[in-house]
């Protein structure tokens, strides 16, 4: 059969635990909390991203240096360079890095520096990427495709996990339907129904999901009540003047209360 196998609960039915070191986890059970920009954009940004999460108690933050832009002439990001000044700065802080790989290539440059290697949408039926980060020794979080099914997403898990890779988190960040009121459809199903088909974590991106800055919260919380481990989404000192997503990302101020709230939603879960 080619159905996935080892991604499921019938493989294994105790949900699976990601531990980043430092007494920092992603696992059923719990609310990770991820936030960062869309974009790592020089060492001013990465300093006050930085100070906002330790003000607020989060220690996974996001950003890109390889950016995966529609258009050829948009920022692309810093590249390695980035990467290692933001590891510089987010270790000796005790925050852990999650951030995008768009090739096999860059897999092993980013190994020092990267705690949870990111898939976007746009990758997540690179098999050929899939299949170098099986024999990996980090975690990996592989985002939903932008038109891929629930059943796609588990099947790009089943490359990485077969290949050897345990270290893996699925992500809900929406998909592209007939609707264009929003960026995106965020598919809050997908979360009950991952969690009852696979022992994986599993996070939602309201950011990239909807879209829009102003409703990122409300679809945050509900994320956290349809049974998600954590929420990743996007935050910046000054959004309007991101250098990517800018109307989908909360300032530090809206991104303190969200965190907050959260937190309580999930206990009250
Ligand atoms: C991102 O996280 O900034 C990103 C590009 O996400 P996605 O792959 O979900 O579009
Ligand atoms: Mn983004």
């Amino acid at each position: 059969s080619d159905e996935y196998k080892l991604v499921s609960k019938k493989w294994k039915v105790s949900p699976t635990t990601i531990d980043l070191g430092d007494g920092v986890c992603i696992k059923d059970g719990d609310m990770a909390i991820i936030a960062g920009p869309c974009s790592i954009e020089s060492e001013d940004q990465i300093k006050k991203v930085i100070a906002h999460l330790q003000e607020s108690g989060i220690r996974m933050m996001r950003g890109g240096v390889f950016k995966p832009r529609t258009s050829p002439y948009a920022f692309r990001g810093m590249g390695i360079e980035g990467l290692k000044l933001w590891h510089d700065l987010a270790s000796a802080a005790g925050i852990k890095i999650v951030t995008e790989v768009m090739q096999v290539s860059q897999i092993e440059e980013m190994y020092p520096y990267t705690d949870v290697y990111q898939v976007g949408a746009r990758n997540t039926q690179n098999f050929n990427l899939l299949d170098e980060l099986g024999k990996v020794d980090k975690a990996v979080m592989i985002k939903r495709g932008i038109s891929g099914t629930i059943e796609e997403l588990l099947q790009s898990a089943e490359y990485v996990f077969s290949g050897g890779n345990e270290k893996l988190i699925l992500c809900e960040r929406g998909i592209r339907t007939y609707e264009r009121a929003s960026r995106n459809t965020l598919d809050l199903n997908a979360v009950p129904i991952l969690k009852a088909k696979s022992h994986l974590p599993v996070i939602v991106d309201p950011s990239h999901g909807i879209g829009i800055r102003e409703y990122v919260p409300q679809m945050a919380l509900a994320g956290v009540m349809a049974g998600a481990d954590g929420i990743i989404y996007e935050t910046h000192e000054v959004p309007e003047k991101a250098y990517s997503d800018g109307q989908q990302t909360l300032d530090f101020a809206q991104s303190a209360r969200l965190a907050d709230w959260i937190r309580k939603t999930f206990e009250m879960r």
